[in-house]
């Protein structure tokens, strides 16, 4: 489970080609990194994976199935969003839950995933704190738990980082990178930056106006830039 495979997927928004066509083979249990400069097009191309955006041609298949035209809440894939997008008024325990209470799952269902995702994330001691009495780091794992009680096949995270301060997003980089190797499900996640891209991705995807660049991994990349594009933006020494 967790395997997406994009082909000749394009996107334009009026008489604008903001992905003009990609195809993309994204592996069960991969870390894929979706890098490149801001207005490249990376939210959208995980917005149309997740379902959020509608293709405008071409097909996108989850696990072996056509999945082009499905609502996103049939594609088993979580998106995570920055912690703010956390509802302030409702506990821990309500937050992560509320995807599942949205589903109808049995109230024993719920609380036997929350307490699973709350161990993985060490939110255990949190789960009747509301976000506002938590720190941007804890807020950030509620927003992830809040993916994980799913079980999805696929993660999804666009800048998930970018709201936190320097020292803070390390740390956040090392959990999810720790979370990948002890959940083993495949992780798309998009970013600006470089170094996140570097030091977190199994394979990286560098994308320039809507096309893909190269598709490699982080070693692949700075020792065998295929133009200076991505010589530059990973900033390697071509
Ligand atoms: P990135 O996430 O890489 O910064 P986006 O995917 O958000 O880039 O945007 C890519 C391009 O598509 C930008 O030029 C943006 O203005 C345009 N775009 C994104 N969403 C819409 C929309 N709903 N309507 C019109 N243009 C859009
Ligand atoms: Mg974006």
């Amino acid at each position: 489970m967790g395997k997406i495979q994009l082909s000749q997927v394009r996107k334009s928004f009026g008489d604008v080609d903001v992905i003009p066509g990609i195809d993309l083979a994204i592996e069960d249990g991969e870390f894929v990194v979706f890098v490149g400069p801001s207005g490249c097009g990376k939210s959208t191309l995980l917005r149309l994976i997740a379902g959020l955006e509608d293709t405008t041609s071409g097909t996108i298949a989850i696990d072996g199935k056509d999945a082009t035209h499905l609502p996103p809440a049939k594609r088993g894939l979580a998106m995570v969003f920055q912690s703010y997008a956390l509802y302030p008024h409702m506990t821990v325990r309500k937050n992560i839950a509320f995807p599942l209470k949205m589903a109808g799952m049995s109230d024993a269902e719920q609380a036997a995933r929350v307490e699973r995702a709350a161990k993985v994330l060490n939110l255990d001691s949190y789960l009747d704190r509301r976000p506002g009495q938590l720190s941007g780091g804890q807020r950030q794992r509620v927003a992830i738990g809040r993916a994980i009680v799913r079980e999805p096949s696929a993660f999804l995270f666009d800048e998930p980082l970018s709201n936190l301060d320097a020292a803070l997003r390390v740390g956040m980089r090392q959990e999810i990178t720790e979370l990948h190797q002890s959940l083993k499900t495949t992780m798309i996640y998009v970013t600006h930056d470089q170094v996140e891209a570097m030091t977190m991705a199994d394979k990286i995807v560098v994308l320039n106006a809507g096309r893909v660049e190269q598709v490699g991994s982080p070693l692949e990349l700075y020792h065998s830039p295929r133009n200076l594009f991505v010589a530059g933006f990973i900033g390697s020494p071509k």
